[in-house]
């Protein structure tokens, strides 16, 4: 049994990652975290999700229930996460960290861990994403060089804090890769005003943000007299709560480094 704690337990994500874990029969439940201070510390964690009275109460601090769990999932913040990571390499935890807008900063710091902490970072656990980025791989070898432009566009539902979408980065990150280009040379996020035609070479980023969508993500590639279009929709957050309790399970087995979805589904190159 995997020993699993949820930190931002009470979050849209959080609530999702306690029912996947009650639905896995390889994960139990040890734990689940609240911002500091908040009201809902003491709160039966299945009953925050709906899920039913799980006699585990949220605390507000790691500390608390430090020797009780193996694995942490993170779904939260940057800073959040990165404080976790410290606590991680602390206390030989291992980590799933699904948080996403991250500065390039951040990223460094994340990546000073991978030497002393087990860690799965990825910016979409879904089983289906992981498999369209290998799917984009061989459309972006095949076609980028052909002539077909490339744009990427993403949607996801109001509340979503950072843009684009950590998936529509990795998205690009991976056609750019195939391509030998880079994201901070041929990406474009903006276009406004007269921004003049577009290169040849640019990988276009367009964000949509309504409603309640769950999350979409589409990478175009057209040309003169046809277009591809490689589609991703998530349609419940239950798609990315499975993926990270299967990278929990995972990770719970490996030595310190710093993994992906790529490598818990075992489609990593090599
Ligand atoms: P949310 O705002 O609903 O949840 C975040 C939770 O973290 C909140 O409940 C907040 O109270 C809590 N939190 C903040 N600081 C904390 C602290 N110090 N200790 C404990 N809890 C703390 O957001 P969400 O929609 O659940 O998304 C969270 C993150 O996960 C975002 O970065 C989002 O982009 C990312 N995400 C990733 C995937 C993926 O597959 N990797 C999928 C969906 C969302």
């Amino acid at each position: 049994m995997t020993r699993v704690a949820i930190v931002g337990v009470a979050g849209r994500m959080g609530r999702t990652l306690v029912s996947a874990v009650n639905q896995d029969e390889t994960a139990t439940l040890a734990g689940g975290i609240v911002e500091p201070g908040s009201s809902l510390a003491g709160a039966d964690i299945g009953e925050l999700a709906g899920t039913g009275k799980s006699g585990v109460a949220a605390v507000d601090s790691l500390e608390a229930i430090k020797d009780d769990f193996d694995v942490l999932i993170d779904f939260t913040a940057p800073k959040v996460t990165l404080a976790n990571l410290a606590f991680c390499a602390e206390h030989g935890k291992a980590i799933v960290i699904g948080t996403t807008g991250m500065s390039d900063d951040e990223l460094e710091a994340l990546d000073g861990y991978r030497d002393r902490v087990p860690m799965v970072f990825a910016p979409n656990m879904s089983v289906g994403v992981n498999l369209t980025l290998k799917l984009l791989e061989t459309a972006a070898r095949a076609l980028g060089d052909e002539g077909y432009d490339i744009e990427v566009i993403e949607a996801h539902h109001r509340h979503k804090v950072d843009a684009p979408s950590g998936t529509a980065i990795k998205m690009g990150e991976v056609v750019a890769d195939a391509l030998g280009r880079t994201l901070k040379e041929h990406g474009v996020f903006e276009r406004v005003g007269q921004c003049g035609p577009r290169s040849d070479t640019e990988i276009g980023f367009a964000t949509v943000r309504a409603g309640d969508i769950v999350g979409e993500h589409t990478v175009m590639f057209a040309t003169e007299g046809e277009r591809i279009e490689i589609t991703h929709k998530a349609s419940s957050r239950m798609t990315f709560a499975k993926g990270a309790v299967r990278a929990a399970r995972w990770v719970s087995s490996q030595k310190a480094g710093r993994f992906d979805m790529q490598d818990v589904l075992g489609l990593a190159r090599g």
